[in-house]
């Protein structure tokens, strides 16, 4: 199988001014990341908030340019790619709708705009096409002159959805969709992006904190943690054999919910590390109860295991019973 978009070694470090007294100082985004998306499959990223994932997603979308590594959209390299053709294959979708949908645009204005843009057909067939993809993201016809603000979260994240379908992209870049809406909302959507991928056939990324998500809608996953894929593999077999501790802190965050908000978060002992200040060796050693004298000093190398990538000196060697971190 061919990949429709593939991110070879891409890096990207920003660098945060100091302010009056102090030092500024390099913040890793995202450090060496490769990953692809095949045709009509969707690759899910997962870590934690402040992990690069919405940064490899600018990166993949051509919002913002790496500092090293290469992206190819169906074998040619993005930089190369004309930004309005760029911007019509390749479509994001936003966790917060509302911010990204203008107020005094109909939501049939909304998704006709982008057809008018880039000059698809005439006015008639780009009505026609605007209101078959709100017909096909489940919006009544009621609405179809509404406004943004006259809607709910899950119906303007239903516009935003058709919205990028509207241009016939070749992927769609979702980070954290669902995140904003209410819980009861949020399996309705997810449910829609799966229809729609299914009927479509459209290749996605799709981006988020909760691998209870990602193993609803992903065939593939990356898992990243400090900027890094530390593992990477088939959704499901992830799922059932998680070889990076990680991986398996992820896991246990899905399986044993905070009853209080409802949906699983994560609870990983230790606070989330500082990505301007990056532990040495493997960047995981601080919160991994199976760490050993070694994880300090040197970084692991990518190991293929059961069909997966692990970046674990242990991969493949954890055991079976023991908790991923320390607390
Ligand atoms: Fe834990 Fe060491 Fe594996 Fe890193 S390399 S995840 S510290 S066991
Ligand atoms: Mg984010």
């Amino acid at each position: 199988m061919t990949a429709i978009l593939e991110a070879k070694g891409i890096s990207r470090t920003y660098t945060l001014s100091g302010g009056m007294m102090k030092k500024s100082s390099k913040l890793q985004a995202v450090r060496d990341v490769s990953l692809y998306v095949n045709r009509g499959e969707t690759c899910g990223i997962v870590g934690e908030s402040g992990c690069g994932k919405s940064t490899v997603a600018r990166i993949l979308l051509g919002l913002e340019q790496p500092d090293a590594g290469q992206i190819t959209l169906d074998g040619q390299a993005i930089a190369s790619i004309p930004r309005a053709e760029l911007s019509r294959r390749v479509q994001p979708v936003f966790q917060d709708p509302y911010s990204t949908l203008n107020p005094r645009r109909s939501i049939l204005e909304t998704v006709i705009h982008p057809l008018n843009v880039h000059k698809v057909g005439d006015a008639p067939s780009r009505d026609r096409r605007a209101r078959k993809l709100l017909d096909q993201v489940g919006l009544p016809k009621r609405s179809f002159h509404a406004f943004p603000n006259q809607l709910s979260g899950g119906q303007r994240q239903r516009v935003a959805i058709a919205r990028a379908l509207a241009l016939d992209p070749d992927i769609l870049v979702c980070d954290e969709p669902t995140s904003a809406l209410d819980v009861s909302i949020q399996a309705q959507i997810l449910n829609l992006i799966q229809d729609l991928q299914r009927d479509l056939g459209v290749a996605m990324v799709f981006i988020s904190h909760n691998l209870g998500v990602i193993e609803h809608v992903a065939d593939r996953v990356a898992v990243m943690y400090l900027g890094r894929v530390v593992e990477t593999g088939e959704t499901r077999k992830l799922m059932q054999r998680p070889e990076h501790p990680y991986t398996r802190a992820l896991l246990e965050s899905v399986l044993t919910p905070d009853p209080e908000l409802g949906l699983p978060d994560l609870d990983l002992g230790r606070s989330f590390p500082d990505p301007t200040n990056i532990p040495s060796g493997c960047s995981f050693h601080p919160r991994c109860a199976f760490r050993t004298s070694v994880c300090e000093d040197s970084a692991p190398e990518p190991r293929q295991i059961h069909g997966a990538s692990v970046e674990c000196h242990l991969a493949g060697n954890l055991g079976e019973n023991r908790l991923a971190t320390v607390d």
